[in-house]
Parts: C-alpha cells; structure tokens; sequence
C-alpha cells in the first residue's frame, strides 16, 4: 500500500510552520487517541499514520530529508521501513505540547515516565496506570461561573476475580521455562552476546498456567466509570483539568494513572471572550443614537441597563467594570464591553421619508462631524 502523504495526513501545506504542525498533530492525535476509540482498528492505524508525521515533520532534519526525498527517504529513519511503537520519542513532546495549555494549573507536565514507561523492559515491577484524556465540551457561562460535571471514561482497572494477578484463583504464577525467571534471553552469536526480552513471559520471568476467565491472565478489565469533574470559573478553551488517581490502574502495585481532562468551551449566540472580558455587539436605533437613551444590555448576570449618550457614533465601545468572567486565581472579574452599532432603518413608508427628507434640509453639513471632515481630507487629497 502506498503511504500518504505526511502534510496530507496532518491537513497542512508545505510550509507549514512548526506551530502549525504542533497544533494540527495536538487535534488529531486526541481525536483518535487509542484512549479514546477503544478497539478501534481504524483510529488506532490513523493514530499511527498521524504520530509518524508529526515524528518527520516536528524534526527539521528528518523534514528537510523527507521534503527532498520524501517517503523513500525515510527509509533509514525507520527500521525496516515498517511502524514500531520503539521508533517513536516524541511522547515526552507531549509535555511540551500540553504545557501550552496549560495556564491554568499548569507545573505538572506529563512526565516522560508516563508514556516511556509502557513500554519495552522487564516488566515484572510495579508500573504505573496510563493516564487518561478526556474532552469536556461546556457552555459559555459553565465556563463563566464553574461547573460541576459528570463524565463516563472507559478505562482498565484491575481485575477483582483475580486480584490484579493475571491468574486464576486458586492457581499461581509460574516461573518461565524459556527464560528461567531472567525474563532476558541471551544469545551468542560470534563475538557478540545479546541479550532478548523473553517472548514467551514478555520478560515478566513467570507465566500464567490457568489464566483467570474474567481477564483472560490480563489482570485488567475494561470498566465504565462515572467521574465528578469540577471546573472551576474562568476556564478557557484549552485549559486542561488534572483528576488525580482517576486513571488506569497500575499493575503490581503501581500507582494508579491520572486523567486528563481537556476543555472545549462552546461559543456563545451574543458573548465573546477576550481572556476573561467579555465582549458583545448591541444595535441601537439611529434615533437612540441620536438622542441618547438608556437601553437594556445582556451581562453573564441577566438584563442591565446602560445608558447610550447624546451623539453616539456607531463601533462606540462602553466599559462595564467586573462584569467580566470570574478570574481563575479569584482576584476579581473581568469586564464587559459593549459595542454599539447603529442601525440604519429600513421599510419606511412615505411619511416617515418625507419626515427624515425634510430633517434632512433642515440640517446641513454640520451635523456630520465624521463625513464633513472625512470630505476635507478628500478635498486635500486631489488639490
Ligand atoms: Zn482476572
Ligand atoms: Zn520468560
């Protein structure tokens, strides 16, 4: 089968900047993200295809190599051309990655451990639970005022007819005949003595003679869970939330994982947000304009009044000082700012022309302060 393209395969041009490569792998390795699409061939082949990219691409060595001589070139990068998960160093970039979220409780990057250590090595020690990633889609004012969630990940935890242990109750672990218990195979060959992972106990240095039913000598099960997520007031796009523990299990003893709890806040039909300012467009009559009048405004709290001044020109940006969002850290709130935008009306029948015809006369040039001098300008332009 002929290989993609790795631009095509992250959705960037040619000269897409290492951001740009950072941000698009980011999107796509959370979407089909093993965690995420479990038992899902399809996910896990692109989870590949798009880890393999954003290995050539985030190299600038590896890119200059792979934009000349594209795939063939790669060929020596990979071992055999084919994809191992060993090949792979980039996890620990995912610290990097994920610390660009990470204003909010940011200090406790993933760890290389956390990934590296799943693979490869003797196994028979304590290890560590995976950590888990989870999107949390929540709406504008979730995010304003703080939420309280539920959600449902699907996880492994340790499987309780066995206790964890792999083997059938009642039964035991034995030590493994291959390898005697080393778990590492050593052979000779010439000069050399290498030293193989065992394949048969996977360098655990036992093995399971009656695995358990339930797990089939795993030790893990696949569960469901219900998981409370506070999300505290202030929270971005981006931010990600740290539920400690709620991870995979571990295994022999290891710590359990921690979930990662990633935030997508929705937008919003009249609200936007700059930080934690909010920002919102309001039409107003041309008379109100005008005139002057106080008209009713939308803030996170519910309607409020606010008055527009005689005059007000259209884009006019009002302050509502701390009617913002909620700050993270607590210290005080955001503000508002109101943009006003000044109508312009339509479908109005003869008397209502004839009236603004007749305003119209009566009025001259100077009461268009922005045209008149707006015209000046023109003037000196084409003297
Ligand atoms: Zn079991
Ligand atoms: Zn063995």
């Amino acid at each position: 089968m002929s290989k993609r393209d790795y631009y095509e395969i992250l959705g960037l041009s040619k000269d897409a900047s290492q951001e740009a490569i950072k941000k698009a792998y980011r999107k796509l390795a959370l979407k089909y993200h093993p965690d995420k699409n479990q038992g899902n061939k399809d996910a896990e082949e692109k989870f590949k295809e798009v880890s393999e990219a954003y290995e050539v691409l985030s190299d600038s060595q590896k890119r200059a190599t792979y934009d000349q001589f594209g795939h063939a070139g790669m060929q020596s990068a990979f071992s055999g051309g084919g994809f191992k998960w060993s090949d792979f160093t980039h996890f620990d970039e995912f610290s990097d990655i994920f610390s660009n979220f990470g204003d909010i409780l940011g200090g406790f990057g993933f760890g290389s451990d956390i990934f590296s250590g799943q693979s490869g090595g003797r196994r028979s020690g304590p290890r560590r639970g995976a950590d888990l990633q989870y999107e949390l889609d929540i709406d504008f004012k979730e995010a304003a005022f703080g939420t309280e969630k539920r959600i449902e990940v699907p996880r492994r935890e340790s499987c309780t007819t066995c206790k964890g242990s792999g083997a059938k109750p009642g039964t035991k672990r034995t030590k493994c005949s291959a390898c005697k218990g080393k778990g590492q195979i050593l052979t000779s060959s010439g000069f050399f003595s290498i030293s193989r992972t065992c394949d048969r106990c996977g360098g655990a240095g036992e093995v399971i003679e009656t695995p358990c039913t339930k797990c089939n000598g795993y030790g893990l099960v696949r569960v469901t869970r219900n998981i409370k997520v506070k999300v505290p007031a202030g929270i971005h796009t981006g931010n990600r939330l740290r539920v400690q523990g709620e991870g995979e299990t571990g295994q022999r003893g290891g710590n359990s994982g921690d979930l990662y709890v990633f935030i997508l806040v929705r937008d919003h039909p009249i609200f936007k947000r700059e930080g934690y300012d909010i920002i919102c467009e309001v039409p107003i009559g041309f008379t109100q304009a005008v005139l002057g009048a106080e008209i009713e405004i939308p803030t996170l709290d519910g309607k409020a009044k606010m008055r527009v001044p005689e005059g007000t020109q259209s884009g006019r940006v009002f302050r509502l000082r701390q009617k913002g969002v909620t700050r993270l850290d607590g210290h005080g709130k955001g503000d508002q700012f109101i943009r006003v935008k000044i109508e312009t009306p339509v479908n109005l029948n003869k008397n209502q022309k004839t009236l603004l015809k007749d305003f119209a006369d009566a009025c001259g040039d100077n009461v268009n302060p922005l045209s008149k001098s707006f015209l000046e300008k023109v003037k000196g332009l084409f003297k």
